[in-house]
């Protein structure tokens, strides 16, 4: 019983230390056509607020397999270069009816994966999340969103302060919100 208990401790550092040396790798960046303008787009918004991004280390993939209560996962919210970046996009569900919505949606992955962030759940003054790394919510800077009981909205104008706080936790409360 305790031999195969410490063959299974030694079996899995082996694997441990196998899985270790893989990540340890150079780094890949595998960007389907589709998805590139979205990518250039987000380095392009944080060079506009002062931040250089440079991604060498992503892929974007479709995964036949996930669970279609998503639409898009990143696989890790660390910003160790060693870890493989992975967002994985849900080829069965159409998730966004706008340009808006899909920014929102790929912007929050990658800013899991590119900026390390986490999810923020916390919310503004006004009751709208205080972030776009809020869970389940790309309707954020909509030309169309529905306030419950009410009729369609545009709020492409909330645009400038999410992205603000995408790159910049610290980006104040913008008067819309107060
Ligand atoms: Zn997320």
């Amino acid at each position: 019983m305790r031999k195969a208990v410490l063959y299974l401790m030694f079996l899995m550092l082996v694997l441990g230390c196998n899985k270790d040396k893989g990540s340890a790798s150079a780094p890949v960046y595998k960007v389907p056509s589709e998805f590139q303008p979205i990518v250039d787009s987000f380095i392009h918004e944080a060079a506009l607020r002062g931040k250089t991004i440079v991604i060498n280390n992503l892929i974007i993939q479709y995964d036949s397999t996930m669970n279609d209560l998503y639409c898009a996962l990143a696989n890790t919210t660390s910003l160790d270069p060693s870890i493989q970046k992975i967002i994985s996009v849900n080829p069965r569900v159409h998730c966004y009816t706008n340009e808006q919505e899909k920014e929102v949606l790929y912007f929050h992955e990658l800013g899991h994966c590119i900026l390390g962030r986490s999810h923020d759940s916390r919310l503004l003054p006004n009751g709208d999340p205080r972030s776009i790394m809020v869970l389940g919510n790309i309707a954020l800077y909509s030309p169309c969103a529905y306030p419950i009981g009410g009729a369609c909205q545009d709020n492409t104008f909330k645009r400038t302060y999410y992205l603000d706080e995408l790159f910049n936790e610290q980006t104040p409360v913008p008067d819309w919100a107060k």
